[in-house]
C-alpha cells in the first residue's frame, strides 16, 4: 500500500533523509521511530504531498506522490503533531470547513461528518467550541478531520503526545480500531506504544533507516542488557564482591552511600532475561538487607545508541 524507494530529501546543504526504503502492507500499523531531527516529519510530509523529494520515489496505492499527487491526496489522511484546529469553531463547523477544503460535496460532507464523529467518539461534543474541549477530545477531532475523506492510508505524527494517561489509552484504542481497513504510519517517541500497536517498526536516525523489524524482535534485541538500580544494606566491599561473583552480573557500579551502611548500586546484566528475582534472593540469602530495587528502563536515546552501535559493529565487522 505504501512503497518508499531510495527516498532522499535535501534542504540546501542539509540532507534530511537519505536513501530511505520501506514498505507498509495494507491494514498494517507501521511504527516510525527516531530521535528529534532524524527525518520523520520530512518523510511524512513527502508521503502526504506537502514536500517533493529530491530523489527516489514514494507511492501510495500505486500512485506516485509527485506524478499523481491528486490521487495520493485523496487516499491519505494526515494528523500532524500540531493540528491546525480553529478554536472558535464548533466541532461540526470545523469538520464541515475541512470537508469543503477537501472539495467534498455538501451531501458527502454531512454523511462523512456523521460517520467520523461516531468512529472517533466526538458526537457528544459536536456542537461544542473546539477551544473548550480537553486535549484528548481535540486529538479525536484531529483524527476525525484526517479520516473525513475516508482515506486508505493514515499518517499520524505523535498522536498521544501531551495527553494524560487515560486519554492516551483511549486514543490508542481508537487508533487500533481504525486499522485493518486502513494502513497506518504512526510516528512516536514511545517505545511501548510501538509494541502495543504496531505490527512492524522502522527506525530512522540521522536521515538513514537503521531498523526494519517486528516489535518483538526489537524488544528481544534491546533486552539483551538489563540494568537495575538497587539499594542494599551491609558492608560495601562484601556486597560488591558478592554481586560481582554472580555469573548473571556483568558489572556493578557503586553510585552513592545513602546512609552509613546502605549503598546505592547499579547492576548491569548481560543476560537476556529479568534478573530481579535472582538478585533479590541471592542478596537476602547472603545476609544483606535488600532495601529497594528498580529496573532501569532504557530511554529512547539509549536505544538509539545501542542500535546504532550494533549497526556499526555489523557494518565494520
Ligand atoms: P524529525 O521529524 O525526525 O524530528 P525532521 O524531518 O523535522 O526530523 O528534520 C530532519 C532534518 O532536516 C533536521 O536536521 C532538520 O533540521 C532539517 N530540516 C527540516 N526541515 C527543514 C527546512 N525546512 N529547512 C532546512 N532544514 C530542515
Amino acid at each position: 500500500m505504501i512503497e518508499v524507494q531510495n527516498l532522499t530529501k535535501q534542504y540546501g546543504e542539509t540532507t534530511a533523509i537519505s536513501d530511505v526504503t520501506f514498505q507498509a502492507e495494507q491494514g498494517e500499523i507501521l511504527g516510525f521511530l527516531g530521535p528529534n531531527g532524524a527525518g520523520k516529519t520530512t518523510t511524512m510530509r513527502i508521503l502526504t504531498c506537502f514536500l517533493p523529494p529530491t530523489s527516489g520515489r514514494a507511492r501510495i496505492a500505486g500512485f506516485d506522490v509527485l506524478e499523481d499527487s491528486l490521487e495520493v491526496r485523496k487516499r491519505v489522511g494526515y494528523l500532524p503533531e500540531n493540528v491546525p484546529l480553529y478554536h472558535d469553531l464548533s466541532v461540526v463547523g470545523y469538520l464541515d470547513f475541512v470537508g469543503k477544503l477537501k472539495g467534498m460535496s455538501k451531501q458527502t460532507r454531512m454523511r462523512r461528518i456523521g460517520e467520523v464523529s461516531e468512529e472517533c467518539g466526538t458526537d457528544d461534543v459536536a456542537e461544542r467550541t473546539i477551544g473548550k474541549l480537553s486535549k484528548g477530545y481535540r486529538q479525536r477531532v484531529g483524527l476525525a478531520q484526517a479520516l473525513l475523506n475516508d482515506p486508505e492510508v493514515l499518517i499520524l505524527d505523535e498522536p498521544t503526545i501531551g495527553l494524560d494517561p487515560k486519554q492516551i489509552l483511549e486514543i490508542r484504542q481508537l487508533i487500533r480500531s481504525l486499522a485493518g481497513r486502513r494502513t497506518i504510519i504512526l510516528s512516536t517517541h514511545i517505545l511501548p506504544e510501538v509494541s502495543l500497536l504496531c505490527q512492524r517498526v522502522i527506525i530512522i536516525n540521522k536521515g538513514k533507516l537503521i531498523i526494519d523489524d517486528t516489535p518483538e524482535n526489537l524488544k528481544y534485541r534491546l533486552r539483551s542488557t538489563m540494568s537495575l538500580d538497587i539499594l542494599i544494606r551491609g558492608p560495601k566491599e562484601a556486597i560488591i564482591s558478592h554481586l560481582q561473583s554472580l555469573p548473571e552480573v556483568e558489572s556493578v557500579a557503586h553510585k552513592d552511600t545513602a546512609a552509613e551502611d546502605t549503598h546505592n548500586l547499579r547492576i548491569d546484566s548481560a543476560e537476556n532475561r529479568d534478573i530481579r528475582e535472582l538478585i533479590s534472593r541471592s542478596v537476602v540469602e547472603k545476609g544483606f538487607g535488600l532495601m529497594g530495587m528498580t529496573a532501569i528502563e532504557m530511554s529512547l536515546e539509549d536505544v538509539f545508541v545501542q542500535l546504532v552501535t550494533e549497526e556499526d559493529t555489523i557494518r565494520n565487522g
